[in-house]
């Protein structure tokens, strides 16, 4: 796939799950994940690849003009993470895939009903989370992830990348074994969709 794309094939169309490359060569940025090693495209898009950079992104196809709204269910990618708050990549609406992406904001008053002592403990940067639109402000979605079928739904490790397993309320790195914390939705890791 990577060498098609490298072969002038940059652009191409590409399938939510199709596979990109290996981690090896490149670094997944926006539109992928990462797992076992391998980057997937999560949104129906264009493949872009920086050779320069060696970075695969992919960019959502304009589809129709879809945005969200007050009580839509999202799916995004965390693209940053504060103390009190993360960044998320929103693409996709119950189901759709949007045109283009936009922005979300996820405070920690709004992650669970129990107390947070801080949002690394929530989410990582690279993570798909499912959350819902409590407001919208200057072109910024507040989502909220208090549901049991709301938060991460894929995290991968911090540390090498990988896709992490949810074992006993715990993530563990089946590669480096490390063992992280996140907010995750009731079906981690079975299901990539809002
Ligand atoms: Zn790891």
């Amino acid at each position: 796939m990577i060498s098609e794309l490298s072969d002038g094939k940059n652009g191409r169309l590409v399938l939510p799950g199709e596979r990109l490359g290996v981690i090896e060569e490149f670094t997944a940025d926006a539109g992928t994940y990462v797992k076992d090693g391998v980057i997937y495209s999560i949104v129906v898009g264009r493949a872009l690849l920086d050779l320069s950079n060696k970075r695969v992104s992919v960019h959502p196809l304009i589809r129709r003009a879809k945005v969200p709204k007050i009580a839509s269910v999202v799916l995004g990618q965390v693209s940053r993470v504060q103390k009190q708050n993360a960044f998320v990549r929103i693409h996709e609406i119950s189901g759709n895939q949007l045109s283009g992406f936009f922005s979300g904001l996820l405070h920690i008053s709004d992650v669970q009903l129990r107390y947070v002592d801080s949002m690394f403990d929530v989410c990582k940067p690279g993570d798909i989370v499912r959350a819902k639109v409590i407001s919208e402000k200057n072109r910024t979605y507040h989502l909220s992830t208090k549901d049991r079928n709301l938060g991460v739904v894929y995290a991968f490790c911090s540390q090498c990348g990988y896709m992490l397993e949810l074992k006993r309320q715990r993530m563990h790195c089946l590669r480096c074994g490390k063992i992280e914390k996140r907010k995750t939705a009731l079906d981690y890791g079975k299901g990539v969709t809002a």
